[in-house]
């Protein structure tokens, strides 16, 4: 992370209109909040305009606890980045051939 950009906390505290922590509502878009670019229409999951990295979820270090004590297939950890400048926009937890949750609709109307 550079210094050109605010601080997630320097972020919440401003006049933005934000959607979690990386997306902002400006002039009736939704942008990532550090570059710009739009990426959603209301009529289509936001994540599939993401760039997207595929983790398997034992990867994920110590602080995470191993999945594979609490279900038998294997899972993934997907990260969905803004495609410009990849900051993480959000994540997910899948199994196998699972298609991604469209758990959000962005919509200014
Ligand atoms: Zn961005």
């Amino acid at each position: 992370m550079t210094d050109d950009f605010p601080s997630v906390e320097e972020l919440r505290a401003s006049e933005k209109r934000l959607v979690g922590d990386y997306i902002e509502l400006d002039d009736g878009e939704f942008r990532c909040v550090k570059c710009g670019c739009g990426f959603r229409s209301p009529d289509e999951n936001y994540k599939e305009r993401l760039a997207l990295r595929d983790r398997n979820v034992d990867d994920l270090g110590r602080l995470w606890i191993p999945l594979s004590m609490l279900v038998d297939d294997e899972m993934m950890f997907w990260e969905f980045y803004c495609p410009d400048r990849a900051t993480r926009i959000t994540t997910e937890v899948a199994g196998d051939g699972e298609a991604i949750v469209d758990d959000m609709v962005l919509d200014a109307r």
